[in-house]
């Protein structure tokens, strides 16, 4: 008799792992066992052939359930025990709180089949799933991972799905979440206009019906699809939020749910039916498609067809639209009712996270929405959709980590007391870092919002409790100011832990450090809108040589004046003449274009109001701090060249500046977009050049907002590489602030063990 004990790490739990490991294990024959345990399962197999054994380690990996995401095996002969069977225990672990739960799945490819096979008895069951998918942290109020600790305590099981949940061989064994039309969830539709009086509890809307029959439930799906049709705004109940649809192909209907969400241009998703639709609205590459359909279903940005249907509106100029395919059931039957693309934006007020619980909908909504389409399960956490690209070459790009993806543990090596670390101000997360598991927050928009900084209070106890974590060490940005900065000197202080304080590009570089499990120092490239310099200044265009513990600041851009501070990113047009203003007496060849004596400004500067005023603000000093950042170069030059001078949101002008320049045919000006975009790049690679002159290194790490620029970090990448240096990027993390949380934990932890 042979035997092997196997440890898998990673998401193994909460995704049919187990069932499936004694499935695999009895069709070859084998005994053994399998348990939880801390990071993930262990298993021991065993059989009178070691072939036998070595092919069930094979197929293991293989054909492991579809959510599962293995980061580490190994394997090793044990003695085998006495056993006549293979079966599936419970250990100590199940009931500890380390363990791992899968972030929310979508519908996986059986349940599908359900939904539209007329013979299932969850046919049209909008609230379908199973062990391999389903709603996961969204609905999750306490771990272990139990059905009496979710919002689905609230629906007892009928008999027929008790059955199916205590049966081993069932694909619903232990499926907590798991209902049907008989015992669980059901829709409820109303009208803005009949929403007077309506009764909640806690939140949640109370219906009078506990459960709704097939035709009823259906008879609403049918009335949310004419609605649409008809071109109407809804707002639907999804898996971590409120979204609001509306038919993507109409002008009318897009140009309605703008006024009344007073977002003027900002991009809105779009939600298909499946990749064929999406291939009719967008350039879809083998590396998009493979994103969209990722069982954690993020908004992926991919090239809109010339010839697409989608209204103008949607992306209001922009080459990309994101794209998402149904993740719930109840979106897989909208959109097969519909067989049109429907706009599927978020429900927030701007900088805000996503909209949960219903009589916040309801509120928040009215005036927006001319019907709602709820459920009674409530949403117990908040997940926005997550933000996707993927680059030509195949690599994923992370803009936004949330729903589907956080709080997936990233695993990191070494070890140190729990560190919490605080996150950013913008694009706001925050991190625990216990042992080799590094838990990063959902993204939970700016905490200058006081709607935030109330979810990232309530999503900080709540990863506290559900994963047993309690800080030992804070961690912060060094910016004064910085909301979350400041809570964390007070916890500090209360706590009586030690304090880490982190400048925000060495959090950047950091992040990409602990992603790439780098540990000699690097040249670290941070591209980045704004941060709080270590000499009090405003940074952005960096370049560090660093290690995990600390920095030297080797070059950075030529400083230029940001009249209104940080509130010059509404106003590029002042801060390109600031630029301009200070960049005269540059002798460079690239950012020496950027001067008062420049023809082709000459324009500009003419037609601006104001100038006396921004010149006396610059030259006085009054709110014009000193700033490096590339995030505010790029603001100006997209004001400079005509092109964006009045964002409707942060970052619009960069975006627009990099559309022009793909769009780019023979523009004969001295700096057009394109010439702007690989001039910068040039200027960056020489210094980075000068950088290994000068220290002999070689690794460069790159992060920063700036990042998510595909011309920009194409050729940084390209040209980097073709120079010889070894490049680093962030990995699963956005460039942007998303990696600061986890950045900020990696230096305090290697500060500690200094
Ligand atoms: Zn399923
Ligand atoms: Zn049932
Ligand atoms: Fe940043």
């Amino acid at each position: 008799m042979h035997a092997r004990r196997m440890h898998i790490d990673g998401i193994v739990q909460g995704v049919g792992f187990r069932p499936f490991v004694a499935r695999l294990a009895r069709a070859c024959g084998c005994t053994g066992w399998v348990c939880n345990s801390a990071h993930g399962v262990e298993i021991l197999v065993q059989h009178e052939d070691d072939d036998v054994l070595g092919a069930f380690e094979r197929d293991l990996e293989r054909s492991a359930p579809q959510a599962a995401r293995i980061t580490r095996t190994s394997s090793e002969e044990v003695p085998p025990e006495e056993l006549s069977s293979f079966e599936i225990r419970r250990s100590q672990s199940d009931d500890s709180k380390s363990t791992l739960v899968s972030p929310d799945l979508s519908t996986c490819n059986e349940c599908l089949d359900e939904l539209f096979d007329p013979a299932s008895r969850r046919y049209r069951y909008p609230f379908i799933n199973c062990t391999n998918c389903g709603p996961r942290f969204t609905i999750i109020d306490d771990l272990p991972y139990d059905r009496s600790l979710t919002s689905m305590r609230d629906f007892a099981m009928c008999p027929a799905c008790a059955e199916e949940y205590g049966d081993e061989s069932d694909r619903r064994y232990h499926a907590q979440p798991d209902a049907c039309f008989e015992c669980g969830p059901r829709l409820w539709l109303a009208s803005a206009d009949e929403t007077e009086g309506l009764a909640f509890d806690d939140g949640a809307l109370i219906v009078d019906e506990p459960v709704l029959d097939r035709a009823a439930s259906d008879a609403l799906v049918r009335e949310a699809c004419e609605r649409l049709r008809a071109g109407d705004v809804l707002a639907i109940k999804s898996l971590g939020g409120w979204h609001l649809a509306c038919d993507a192909t109409s002008e009318a209907s897009v140009r309605r749910l703008r006024e009344r969400k007073r977002r003027p241009t900002k991009p809105l998703a779009v939600m298909v039916r499946d990749l064929d639709a999406a291939r009719e609205l967008a350039h879809v590459s083998e590396a998009a498609a493979e994103l969209m359909l990722d069982p954690a279903r993020p908004i992926v940005l991919v090239e809109q067809r010339e010839d697409s249907p989608l209204a103008s509106g949607v992306a209001c100029g922009l080459i990309e639209v994101g794209i998402m395919l149904p993740a719930t059931p109840l979106q897989h039957l909208i959109l097969h009712g519909l067989d049109a693309p429907l706009v599927m934006t978020s429900a927030n007020r701007s900088g805000e996270p996503i909209v949960a619980r219903d009589e916040d909908a309801l509120e928040m909504l009215a005036g927006i929405a001319d019907a709602f389409l709820g459920n009674n399960r409530r949403i117990v956490a908040r997940y926005d959709d997550s933000v996707m690209r993927a680059s030509d070459d195949g690599e994923r790009l992370e803009i936004r980590r949330a729903r589907g993806f956080a709080p997936a543990p990233l695993s990191v090596d070494g070890d140190s007391p729990v560190v919490l670390a605080a996150g950013p101000e913008q694009k706001a997360t925050f991190a625990f870092l216990d042992g080799e598991r590094m838990l990063v927050s959902q993204h939970l928009g700016d905490l200058e919002h006081l709607g935030a900084l109330r979810a990232w209070e309530e999503a900080r106890q709540r990863y506290e409790r559900l994963f047993d974590v309690h800080p030992e060490v804070v961690a912060c940005d060094m910016h004064p100011e910085y909301l979350a900065s400041k809570w964390a000197r007070e916890q500090a202080r209360e706590l009586g832990v030690p304090l880490v304080e982190v400048q925000h590009h060495h959090a950047h570089i950091a992040s990409v450090m602990g992603e790439n499990d780098l540990h000699e120092p690097v040249i670290g490239i941070a591209l980045d809108g704004t941060g709080y310099g270590a000499d009090g200044t405003i940074w952005g265009g960096e370049i560090l040589i660093a290690d995990r513990t600390g920095f030297e600041r080797f070059w950075h851009l030529p400083v230029f004046a940001l009249p209104g501070g940080a509130a010059a990113i509404k106003n590029p047009e002042r801060t390109a003449y600031a630029l301009l203003k200070t960049y005269s007496q540059l002798d460079d060849e690239f950012f020496g274009q950027f001067s008062l004596g420049n023809p082709q400004f000459a324009e500009f500067v003419e037609a601006l109001e104001n100038r006396e005023l921004i010149d006396q603000m610059i030259d006085r000093g009054i709110n014009s701090p000193a700033c490096s950042s590339v995030g505010r170069l790029f603001d100006a030059a997209s004001a400079l060249l005509g092109v964006c001078a009045h964002p409707s949101y942060d970052g619009e002008a960069a975006c627009l500046l990099e559309v022009a320049a793909r769009r780019q045919v023979d523009d004969t000006s001295p700096l057009t977009a394109l010439s702007f975009h690989e001039g910068l790049a040039r200027a960056i690679i020489n210094q980075a050049l000068e950088a290994r002159e000068a220290t002999g290194l070689a690794s460069v790490a790159l992060s920063g907002g700036c990042m998510v620029n595909g011309i920009l970090r194409s050729r940084l990448i390209e040209q980097l590489r073709d120079h010889g240096f070894d490049v680093h990027v962030n990995r699963e993390l956005p460039p942007n602030d998303g990696c600061i949380a986890y950045g900020q934990a990696i230096v305090a932890r290697s500060k500690l063990e200094e």
